[in-house]
């Protein structure tokens, strides 16, 4: 049974979720601030962390980037009451993996939360290369890290990581947006969303000497994206 961590201040919406995730056969703890949050992953091996942004004692972001920090490489769901991109692109940047604005839909919730679980049992790649370089930063999917040639590393997200893995794939080919989608996130998620742009902008800070001016990671004009090593 996977084992979810809710960090979450609000009772009502963390004990509906509670609720939901239990139904669904999975075994949840939840913690009411950051620093309970980060004991109780730290306690027992934790497969899924949903993670809300205005806590108590310290930012979401915070918790994310200690998680990461200290090697926890578990998917992270951000749940955000804030709508402004930048915020998303912030815990992408930290190492969510995903991030739902609430009010959300619990269904919408819950299929996120099975996608990535599905997705994190099978984290050894299915094949094709896992640790490559774009430009003069190493990737490495498996450690789900980006390191510059000053050594400094960066973590990846589940869905940063498997984006690239489509695109090397591929590398020098435009991949279609719809298909990243349907290929990462799977079916229930509408072809408008922009979670895929936002990882992009993310991985671009990562990988891109100039965001803005992007040489590797190129938008494919009312396409997708194409890599270039
Ligand atoms: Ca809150």
């Amino acid at each position: 049974m996977p084992h979810i961590v809710i960090i979450e201040d609000e009772p009502n919406l963390a004990m509906g979720l509670r609720d939901n995730l239990e139904f669904e056969k999975h075994t949840v703890t939840h913690a009411a601030d950051g620093a309970a949050g980060l004991a109780a992953v730290a306690a027992q091996p934790t497969d899924l962390v949903l993670l809300d942004i205005m806590l108590p004692d310290m930012e979401g972001f915070e918790v994310c980037r200690r998680l990461r920090d200290s090697g926890a490489t578990m998917p992270i769901i951000i749940l955000s009451a804030r709508s402004q991109e930048i915020d998303k692109v912030r815990g992408l940047e930290l190492g969510a993996d995903d991030y739902v604005t609430k009010p959300f839909s619990l269904r919408e919730l819950l299929a996120r939360i099975n996608a990535a679980l599905r997705r994190s049992d099978r984290a050894a790649p299915a094949g094709g290369k896992s640790v490559f370089t774009i430009g003069k930063r190493k990737v490495d999917l498996i450690r789900q890290k980006v390191t510059a040639d000053d050594g400094g590393e960066q973590p990846l997200g589940y869905y940063e990581s498997e984006i690239l893995r489509l695109l090397v794939e591929r590398a020098g080919e435009a991949v279609p947006r719809t298909e990243l989608l349907e290929r990462i996130w799977g079916a229930g998620i509408s072809p408008a969303d922009r979670t895929v742009d936002n990882h992009i902008v993310s991985l671009r800070r990562k990988l891109e000497p100039d965001p803005r001016n992007p040489r590797h990671i190129l938008t494919a004009h009312a396409v997708g994206y194409k890599l270039v090593l």
